[in-house]
């Protein structure tokens, strides 16, 4: 008898996540683990997911070809750069980059994983216009959403982003905007989670046109409250969740603020409206320089107040600007232009903790504004 109950335990025990845990608790404790790993302190993401279109505008900048072998280059230069992963906890990758492999023949994603790095994946589909406004969007990519989350997370990934774009201007943007762009994400956002991708949700306010930092703070405060409140509404599960927002600025077309003030709003309009529960918030750079984007992180996490969630960076322009000049597309420029990646690795890694000095040598490009009007990923 005694022997019976033994096995019985054992058993038990062995399939203990069938028969004492369902299947959700344990994809709950992965993506919670997963979203606080990316947010560890002294860590955050490389945004190297842009789409095709996107990264040959940034091929062209230097004379380059947007062909596929000069796309696998770049991101084997991104990603094999000695030392820079140290300072990463997810890179960003679009599909074409997750199956691609570095000239070793190794995978991308494997070398990722060796590094300490979670794989993520775009999955969304690019803007198209709501019907009836002056030209505000909403962001494709939800039908077969969830047979391609399942295809990225057997090849590797972790984590997705979404990114939904919203503008200020006299009316804009508008209850309609807010309410369909705060949807669209919390259905994606629900959507990951059931796949076992940790969703980033990534409401951009773009930064163009005349407004004051005031008006940027009204604004992000409106649409992160709606994001909020729709990803309660579709039972998300906010610990495994990051946040990836603008941080709170002047517009493109008025004076610049200091560094301080930018932390001051931007960490205030947080604080009213992302939960606790939240444990990172991963700042896109939106086309500040690199430097701007840096001191900027920099000065929030230096800011002594309430910040129950970590504060880092998920930059694509400006972790990649300098390295992009540097390297111009020829081999012999490889090893400086990793080291200009490096140097902003580095920087803002002590930016998420608050110690960055602005001693990060000034690379070219590293002082050099990145904003596009009306930017496309
Ligand atoms: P930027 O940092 O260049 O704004 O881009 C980050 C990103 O991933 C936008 O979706």
């Amino acid at each position: 008898m005694k022997l019976i109950k033994i096995i019985i335990c054992l058993v038990a025990f062995l399939f203990r996540s069938e028969i004492t845990e369902p299947y959700p608790f344990t994809l709950e404790e992965e993506l919670a683990k997963n979203a606080a790993y990316i947010g560890t302190p002294g860590k955050g993401i490389l945004a190297a997911d842009e789409s095709t279109g996107t990264i040959g505008k940034r091929l062209s900048s230097i004379n380059v070809e947007n062909v596929e072998d000069n796309r696998r280059a770049l991101r084997e230069l991104l990603f094999t750069t000695p030392g820079a992963l140290q300072y990463l906890s997810g890179v960003i990758l679009f599909e074409e980059t997750l199956y691609q492999k570095a000239s070793s023949g190794k995978p991308f994603v494997e070398i990722l994983k060796e590094g300490g790095v979670l794989p993520g994946i775009k999955v969304d589909k690019g803007t198209v216009e709501l019907n009836g406004t002056n030209g505000e969007t909403f962001t494709q990519g939800l039908d077969g959403l969830a047979q391609r989350c399942q295809k990225y997370y057997e090849a590797g990934a972790r984590f997705a982003k979404w990114r939904a774009v919203l503008k200020i201007a006299v009316n804009e943007p508008t209850e309609l905007a807010i309410q369909e762009n705060a949807n669209g994400l919390a259905m994606y956002a629900a959507i990951c989670q059931q796949c076992g991708l940790v969703p980033i949700v990534e409401p951009e306010i773009l930064v163009d046109g005349p407004h004051d930092i005031k008006k940027c703070a009204e604004v992000t405060e409106r649409v992160l409250a709606a994001c909020y409140k729709a990803l309660n509404d579709h039972h998300v599960m906010l610990e495994g969740t990051l946040l990836k927002p603008n941080m709170v600025t002047p517009g493109s077309e008025s004076p610049k603020v200091a560094p301080e003030v930018i932390a001051e709003y931007t960490v205030r309009a947080l604080q009213r409206t992302v939960p606790a529960a939240v444990p990172a918030i991963v700042f896109l750079s939106g086309g500040q320089s690199e430097e701007e984007a840096t001191l900027n992180l920099n000065a929030m996490n230096k800011l002594k107040t309430k910040k129950p969630w970590s504060l880092s960076f998920s930059f694509g322009r400006a972790l990649q600007q300098s390295t992009l000049k540097a390297w111009a597309g020829k081999e012999e420029n490889v090893k400086k232009a990793q080291a200009a990646l490096l140097v902003r690795c580095k920087a803002n890694s002590e930016a998420t903790l608050g110690t960055y000095k602005g001693d990060a040598q000034l690379g070219e490009g590293a002082a050099e504004s990145l904003h596009v009007k009306d930017y496309k990923y």
